[in-house]
C-alpha cells in the first residue's frame, strides 16, 4: 500500500480526528486518522516523524515518513494512528490477536514516546493521546485532573448491570531515567529484536496499552456485556498517588466503583522460553518508613565521646537491620509456596514445603531474598546521615528504615519491639507520621475474577500453574481493596531478566509477550463480563 499526502495539519488543538472512507482490498473501510499535537519536542524544526499503523483485516502494515509543517511551529510532535475497523473483523465474535498484538504495540510505541517521568509526571499528554484513540472509535472519555497537567483518564463499556463492573486500569507515569547508562533512547519506544524498549514498557504502559486494546476489543465486537468495563489509565502512581488513585477514589468513587480490577503487579513468568506460572498478586506489602534519630554532645573530633551519635546509631542501625522478624503465612502465601513447590526441583520444592523451619528461613534469606520477605514484615535501612566536618562530632545522626509491613502488622507493637531490641535511651524510634497506602484483607483465591483468571491460564498456558502472590513493592490495587473492591495484579509475558530491568535501566517488554497478555486479558475479562449467552 502506498500513501501520498495524507493531510495537512494546523497545530492549533491538542487532538484532532479526521476520518474518511478509503479501498482496501476491495472493500470500503472507515479510516479514522488521530493527530495528537504536544509540546514534546523541544526543537524549532518543521519536519516530523509521524507513524502510520493500519490495521486491516488481520494484518499491520507500517512505515514511516516525514511531514513538513507549515508555520512557525515549535516543539510539537505528532502521533497518527489509522484504525482500520474491518466489518469483517466486527463480524466475528473472537479478536484477531495477531492484529490485536500489533496494534496493543502501536499504542505503547506511542505511550512510551510521551516522557511522564514522575516527577513532574505530566500524564495529561498520554491521557489526551489515548482520548484520541478511545474518539477515533466513538468511545466516550473523560480527562479527569486535580491538578493541571495530572491527567487521569476514564472510559466505560456499559453492560446489562446485571453485575457490578469490571475495572481495566494501569498508570501513566514512570519513574525517572539514569540516561547515560541507558544503551537505548528511552523514551523513543525502540523495538529491537523481538522486544520493545524504554522507560515504562513494562512498569505501566504495557499494561495500559494491554487493557485499552481489550477494551478497544469488547467495543468493536459489541460483545454482550453483564457488567459494565472500565477502563482507567491514571497518574501518580510512582509516589504521588494523591494525584491519581486517591483522587478518582476520594473524588470521583462512582466512576470506578467495580467488583473486580485488573491492574499490575502479577507477572506471566518465562522461564527458558517456557511459561511455567502466572503470578497473580491478591495483596501487598505496606510501605511503613521509620525514622531512627540518635541524639548526643557534639564536640571536637580528636575526643572520643561515649555518647557520640554516629556510634550509637551505627549499632542501632546494624541490629534492626540483621533481626529475623518473625515469620508468618496469610492464605495468599500458603497457596504461593504450596503450588511453587508443584514447578519446582526437587530439592527446592523440599524447602518451599516446609518454609516454616528456622533453617529453611535462614537459606531463603541468603538464596531467596524475595521469598523470604514474603514471608515477614521487613526492615531495610536505606538511608544513614550524620556529620558535616571530620573533626565535628555532630549532635544528631538519623538513619531511615524502608520498613515492608504485612498487611495485618500492629505498627505501635512493632515500633515498640524495636525499642525493646536497640535498647538504648538515645535512640528515638519514630513511625511514619502519615497512614500511607491502606493495610488492607487480601484479594479472596475464592470468586468469579480469580476463577476466570486461572481458567484462562489453563487455556492459553496448560503447563504451568496460577501461582497466587504477595507482592513486596505497593500497587494502587491497595486503595481500591480498602474500597472493598476485589483487585487482582497481572503482567505481561517477562522473564527474570525482563522483570530485574524494571526501575533501571534498557527497561523492556517482549512483543510476543505482549500479544500472549492481551489474549489473556481479554479471556479473563470476557468470562466474567460478557454475557452467558454470548459466550
Ligand atoms: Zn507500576
Amino acid at each position: 500500500m502506498r500513501y501520498k499526502k495524507i493531510a495537512r495539519l494546523k497545530a492549533n488543538s491538542a487532538a484532532q480526528v479526521i476520518t474518511t472512507r478509503v479501498l482496501l482490498g476491495g472493500m470500503f473501510h472507515n479510516l479514522s486518522i488521530v493527530l495528537r499535537l504536544s509540546n514534546a519536542a523541544p526543537s524549532a524544526s518543521c519536519c516530523y516523524a509521524i507513524d502510520f499503523c493500519v490495521l486491516s483485516i488481520g494484518r499491520t502494515r507500517s512505515t514511516k515518513e516525514t511531514m513538513r509543517l507549515p508555520g512557525p511551529v515549535t516543539g510539537l510532535a505528532v502521533v497518527v494512528l489509522f484504525s482500520v475497523i474491518g466489518s469483517a473483523q466486527s463480524q466475528s465474535s473472537v479478536p484477531d490477536f495477531s492484529a490485536a498484538r500489533d496494534e496493543a504495540l502501536k499504542i505503547l510505541e506511542g505511550l512510551v514516546r510521551i516522557d511522564t517521568s514522575n516527577p513532574p509526571g505530566n500524564e495529561t499528554r498520554t491521557a489526551q493521546y489515548i482520548k484520541a484513540v478511545l474518539d477515533a472509535e466513538s468511545i466516550p472519555a473523560e480527562i479527569l485532573e486535580l491538578q493541571p497537567g495530572r491527567g487521569n483518564i476514564i472510559a466505560r463499556i456499559h453492560g446489562n448491570g446485571s453485575k457490578k463492573p469490571l475495572l481495566l486500569m494501569g498508570h501513566l507515569d514512570v519513574v525517572g531515567v539514569e540516561r547515560d547508562k541507558w544503551t537505548l533512547d528511552p523514551f523513543a519506544g525502540i523495538v529491537k529484536e523481538g522486544y520493545i524498549y524504554g522507560r515504562g514498557a513494562s512498569d505501566d504502559k504495557g499494561m495500559v496499552s494491554a487493557c485499552l486494546e481489550v477494551f478497544l476489543q469488547l467495543h468493536r465486537l459489541k460483545v454482550p456485556l453483564d457488567r459494565d468495563v472500565i477502563f482507567l489509565a491514571e497518574d501518580g502512581e510512582e509516589g504521588t498517588s494523591k494525584f491519581g488513585i486517591d483522587f478518582m477514589v476520594e473524588q470521583h468513587w462512582d466512576k470506578i466503583a467495580s467488583e473486580f480490577a485488573l491492574n499490575e503487579g502479577g507477572s506471566i513468568h518465562n522461564e527458558n522460553g517456557r511459561i511455567n506460572y502466572v503470578g497473580v498478586s491478591t495483596t501487598e506489602k505496606v510501605p511503613r518508613g521509620f525514622r531512627l534519630v540518635a541524639h548526643g554532645s557534639s564536640g571536637h573530633g580528636s575526643v572520643p565521646r561515649l555518647d557520640n551519635a554516629i556510634v550509637h546509631l551505627a549499632a542501632a542501625v546494624a541490629k534492626v537491620g540483621k533481626w529475623q522478624t518473625p515469620m508468618r503465612l496469610n492464605e495468599t502465601t500458603r497457596a504461593f509456596f504450596s503450588r511453587l513447590a508443584q514447578i519446582s526441583s526437587p530439592e527446592e520444592a523440599a524447602l518451599y514445603r516446609q518454609v516454616e523451619h528456622p533453617q529453611v528461613q535462614e537459606k531463603l534469606r541468603a538464596l531467596k531474598a524475595p521469598y523470604y520477605s514474603m514471608l515477614r514484615t521487613s526492615i531495610v535501612p536505606t538511608i544513614i546521615k550524620g556529620g558535616f566536618r571530620s573533626n565535628v562530632i555532630p549532635a544528631e545522626a538519623e538513619a531511615t528504615l524502608d520498613v515492608r509491613a504485612l498487611p495485618d502488622e500492629d505498627i505501635p507493637a512493632l515500633a515498640a519491639t524495636m525499642r525493646r531490641l536497640i535498647n538504648d535511651s538515645e535512640i528515638e524510634v519514630i513511625p511514619p507520621s502519615t497512614p500511607g497506602r491502606p493495610a488492607t484483607p487480601a484479594s479472596s483465591l475464592d470468586t468469579e475474577m480469580f476463577r476466570a483468571l486461572e481458567a484462562a491460564q489453563k487455556k492459553l498456558f496448560p503447563g504451568a500453574i496460577t501461582l497466587p502472590l504477595m507482592v513486596t513493592g505497593a500497587t494502587d490495587s491497595a486503595q481500591l481493596r480498602a474500597k472493598g473492591v476485589q483487585a487482582y495484579g497481572l503482567g505481561s509475558v517477562s522473564t527474570d531478566q525482563d522483570r530485574s530491568r524494571v526501575h533501571g535501566n534498557d527497561e523492556r517488554l517482549s512483543i510476543e509477550g505482549l500479544g500472549k497478555f492481551v489474549q489473556f486479558l481479554y479471556t479473563a475479562a470476557t468470562d466474567v463480563a460478557a454475557s452467558r449467552r454470548a459466550r
